[in-house]
């Protein structure tokens, strides 16, 4: 089915708010490349709204849709099916609208595998900082790419506590020695807040950088994670490169086309 005015097919991005994601540059360059006549959108729904909105995109021209704060729970929720990363994460940021149903994934998890690629986690002593959906998907992924330990460090320990219980690692009051950490708050996320602050707030100016630095936060510039890793000879993972990987699965959902990773990463790259 495709959109009954423009008889293009659909897809878009529902957050709320949503003026800031960088997904719609991503994937309309995407299906650009790929010969796609396909429109990617903004869809701004309130949390009321989600779930009688995406019942309706399911019939209305739309293939697939990200999801993004704070409709990540609510997504798996309202699927009809869900696949074995969602379920674990407990929260879904890719819907693929197929035969009247409405599938739910988890592919910012695959997407931070994708980016570990060349630095894999396996039998690494992994800490990642943060309890929130990010954090969830870390663990998952952490844990699925073979990580050696996960430890979970969060601001409110209780949640860190909750976190690693149900995931089945620990939990430790600061970040500690590790092999590979990932960011997994959004400190740093605010340009105007000093970075030093940002690393007094994660407990990073204590310890030693470790080999491998996740910054899922992502923004123009450099982020104050990534700046320290990098004073220190670390090797980085950026937050825009899980943000193409998880982009790129969810095009190859919706689409059956290989994703073209470089069109994405140079797209992310572009000012917004
Ligand atoms: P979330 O559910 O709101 O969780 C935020 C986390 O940050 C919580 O653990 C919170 O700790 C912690 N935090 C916030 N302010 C803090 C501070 N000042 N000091 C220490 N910890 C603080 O958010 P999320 O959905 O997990 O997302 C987290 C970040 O990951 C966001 O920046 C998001 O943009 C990014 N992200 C990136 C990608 C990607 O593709 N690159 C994908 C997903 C998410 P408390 O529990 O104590 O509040």
């Amino acid at each position: 089915m495709s959109d009954p005015v423009t008889q293009r097919p659909l897809a878009g991005v529902i957050g709320f708010p949503v003026a800031h994601s960088r997904s719609p540059q991503i994937q309309n360059a995407a299906l650009r490349a790929c010969g796609l006549d396909w429109l990617y959108v903004k869809l701004p729904v309130a949390a009321e709204l989600f779930a009688p909105v995406v019942g309706a995109l399911s019939g209305s021209g739309y293939r697939g849709a990200n999801v993004t704060i704070p409709h990540k729970v609510s997504a798996l929720e309202c699927a009809s099916r869900a696949t074995e990363a969602a379920l674990a994460v407990g929260a879904a940021n890719s819907l693929t609208f197929e035969d009247g149903e409405i599938v739910a994934d988890n592919t910012d998890a695959g997407g931070l595998l994708d980016a570990l690629r060349p630095c894999s986690a396996h039998g690494r002593r992994c800490c990642v900082l943060g309890a929130g959906g990010a954090a969830r998907a870390a663990v998952f992924a952490l844990r699925s790419d073979g990580a050696g330990e996960v430890v979970v460090s969060n601001r409110t320990p209780e949640r860190a506590t909750a976190l690693a219980r149900e995931f089945g690692v620990q939990s430790r009051a600061g970040p500690g020695d590790c092999d590979l950490l990932v960011n997994a708050t959004s400190v740093g996320l605010d340009p105007a807040v000093d970075a030093r602050l940002c690393l007094d707030q994660l407990g990073l100016t204590e310890v030693a950088v470790p080999e491998v630095v996740v910054d899922l936060v992502y923004r123009d510039g450099e982020t104050p994670v990534c700046a320290w890793a990098r004073e220190a000879g670390a090797t980085i993972v950026d937050g825009l490169e899980v943000l193409v990987g998880q982009g790129a699965r969810s095009f190859e959902s919706w689409t059956g086309v290989p994703a073209p990773r470089e069109v994405m990463r140079e797209a992310a790259l572009a000012p917004a």
